[in-house]
């Protein structure tokens, strides 16, 4: 009885955690009280306002041994260009896929050295991270990257100060392009979400650097094809943003 009733407390615990934790998901992303400032002033990028079908597909968390070098694959097959987030860490391990990403005209951004929840980091160590990152990829493609996208999304002002400070931008995602890719989804499950919501302008953000991202790279597959019969032209962040309406 006891343990049954323990079993229980311990359930709702982690429900109740659970339901905390979408919260603060969407309030952070959604409802940030300076999202919308900070998307205005173009420090912070969720989406760009075109009406031109043109969206950019962008990848987190590699590069990866297995999962990127076929990426790259579907990628060169359908001659599309995309935005990479690496981290310095598999940057270091994994040089040669960086070099390849540059090299087939995809755009690097900066996904911290060692992937951290900045939560109560100083600015030093956040600094260290992306400064770091920025030499290292630099030092690999003769390119500075211009993208910051910090692991987990995490946004605080002194976060977005300093990436002011160093002259990036920090690139979020759009909310209704996460798939969540990464937790064990099958590629046609991804694809499908992608396909469902995609609208002009948007950034969808999908993994690379993570376990589940063979099934990533063929949904992307499906995903281009799809989404190029419909009219759709996938570019790079950068690219992306340039295109915007004016
Ligand atoms: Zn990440």
């Amino acid at each position: 009885m006891i343990f049954l009733l323990k079993k229980k407390t311990v359930n709702l615990f982690v429900t109740g955690i659970f339901f905390v934790g979408l919260s603060i998901g969407t309030y952070s992303f959604a409802l940030h009280p300076n999202m919308n400032k900070w998307k205005n002033e173009q420090i912070v990028v969720t989406e760009v306002k075109t009406d031109r079908k043109a969206v950019a597909l962008t990848f987190d968390d590699g590069p990866d041994p297995t999962n990127t070098p076929v990426l790259l694959d579907i990628l060169k097959k359908h001659n599309v260009p995309a935005t990479f987030f690496v981290t310095g860490i598999h940057s270091q391990e994994y040089p040669a896929l960086v070099q390849r990403m540059a090299l087939e005209d995809h755009e690097i951004g900066n996904h911290s050295y060692s992937h951290p929840d900045f939560n109560h980091k100083s600015n030093k160590f956040i600094l260290n991270e992306i400064r770091k990152t920025n030499k290292i990829i630099y030092k690999l493609t003769g390119k500075q990257p211009v993208f910051f996208r910090p692991p987990g999304g995490y946004l605080s002002f002194d976060m977005v100060d300093l990436i002011r400070k160093e002259e990036m931008i920090i690139a979020y995602w759009t909310y209704q392009q996460d798939s969540k890719d990464w937790a064990n989804t099958s590629a046609s499950r991804i694809a499908d979400h992608v396909i469902k919501n995609i609208k002009p302008g948007q950034i969808i953000i999908l993994h690379d650097g993570c376990p589940n991202g063979l099934q990533t790279a063929k949904a992307v597959d499906t995903i281009i094809a799809k989404l190029s019969i419909q009219g759709y032209e996938f570019l790079t962040l950068s690219d992306l943003i340039k295109s915007a309406d004016k």
